[in-house]
């Protein structure tokens, strides 16, 4: 059962209570609403001398979707989930966008200009806007946690691979079937060195297959330097050849080429390790292989939050993830600098950006509008999109109602760069 993150009166962060617990807290006017997203309450006197539980935050980094989870190590119990969306592709081409436009403007009067280039430094540690705004997402999440949840340490898949474990020479039992922590991270390192894709026929499979280049019948190892992804019709035709026997020859040599570092260090990744690091809580490191094996050992499905509740050596060896429901958010960013919008011939097409702030709300507040007559009629709880008119639209996970009054609608939680939905039991 996802629980309800609870703080004192001196908003000191207490353990999670059971949503049935939380319910009783409010209705008996022991704690009040803090918070919607993500759900907080606050009590109504302070406990200086609460000892709770530590928790961990667990992240699993993607380039799209990030999944966290707040996990009690000592129970094993998830206590709370995410799944983070990024808008790394919006803010690209928003910039892609800007330089387009005013190469444009530049080029729309022929007297040359001399490039000024005296105003492009890059301040050290710079990074692209992008990335720059996933890893702002995370760090965001994991002090907004922080706050709310007695958070004591931190676990994060850093890398795909552990390169010590998969370089070992005794690895028995690389058949990644068979359960083993070292075939799992094989398997990370071989699918990321051969592309996704059959080292024989180039083919994107479903199921991948590790074949031994020099077959174990022949007497080829389990090194990794004798392994290659391939797809099953490929492993079944080549039986017991060698690759060379098979018609592949450079396959042999391809394989002896150690995975260049740059293409197993994620920099984005350590681009956001580093600012974890600097919020002061001890880092756990965890590599994707062994996600994946902590996931397939406790045999859950797969989703981000479960992978992130998977991440490292510490995951307990049972996980409760029942009836957990994880806050889907997403970085919409906040307003635009664009003032108004143009026609297809760049002239503009609407009046001046109006006020933002209308009849109480803004673009982003999450709400709840009550219709109590005509054709939209109803409850609609999500995100207001405000008119000068007063006519808003709101959008829930069905999708985007437009033309609401303004008097209809009741604030639930302000704009703050973010969208929220609930998502699938689990
Ligand atoms: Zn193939």
């Amino acid at each position: 059962m996802s629980q309800v993150l609870v703080i004192d009166h001196d908003k000191k962060p207490l353990h999670p209570v059971h949503p049935g617990r939380a319910r009783f807290l409010l209705s008996a006017g022991h704690a009040a609403v803090y918070r919607r997203y993500p759900f907080v309450i606050i009590l109504k006197e302070a406990k200086p001398d609460a000892q709770p539980e530590p928790l961990r935050v667990k992240i699993d980094p993607g380039s799209q979707t990030t999944g966290l989870a707040v996990v009690n190590d000592a129970t094993g119990e998830v206590v709370w989930a995410a799944e983070l969306s990024h808008r790394g592709q919006q803010v690209k081409e928003a910039l892609d966008t800007r330089r387009a436009q005013r190469r444009g403007r530049r080029q729309r009067h022929t007297r040359y200009r001399q490039p000024r280039y005296d105003n492009r430094t890059r301040s050290e540690g710079w990074l692209p806007p992008s990335l720059n705004s996933r890893i702002q997402n995370v760090v965001t999440w994991v002090e907004r946690l922080q706050r709310s949840a007695p958070i004591e340490s931190i676990s994060f898949e850093l890398v795909r691979f552990d390169m010590q474990l998969i370089e070992h020479p005794d690895i028995s039992g690389i058949e990644y079937q068979q359960g083993t922590l070292a075939g799992w991270e094989s398997r990370e390192y071989l699918l990321l060195k051969w592309g996704y894709r059959c080292a024989y026929c180039h083919k994107e499979a479903t199921r991948w297959e590790i074949d031994h280049i020099i077959p174990r019948s022949r007497g080829g190892s389990n090194r990794v330097s004798n392994l290659a992804l391939s797809c099953h019709d490929c492993n079944q035709e080549k039986g017991d050849r060698t690759a060379e026997e098979y018609g592949h020859p450079d396959i042999q040599l391809e394989a002896k080429k150690p995975l260049k570092d740059a293409a197993a260090v994620n920099s984005s990744r350590w681009a956001l390790y580093k600012r974890l690091k600097q919020i002061g809580l001890p880092i756990e490191i965890g590599t994707g292989g062994r996600t994946k094996w902590n996931r397939t050992q406790r045999e859950l499905p797969k989703a981000h939050w479960i992978d992130a509740a998977c991440v490292g050596q510490s995951t307990p060896d049972a996980i409760t993830i029942q009836g957990i429901v994880p806050l889907l958010i997403k970085a919409m960013g906040r307003q635009r600098r664009q003032m108004c919008l143009p026609d297809a011939y760049g002239f503009p097409r609407t009046r001046g950006k109006g006020k933002s702030l209308v009849h109480g709300f803004r673009t982003g507040d999450m709400a709840k509008a009550v219709i109590p007559t005509g054709t939209k009629v109803g409850t609609y709880v999500g995100r207001v999109a405000v008119r000068e008119t007063g006519s808003f639209n709101i959008t829930t996970a069905a999708g985007t109602i437009q033309g609401l009054n303004a008097r209809h609608f009741m604030a639930i939680h302000r704009v703050d760069g973010y969208s929220y939905q609930n998502g699938q039991s689990a």
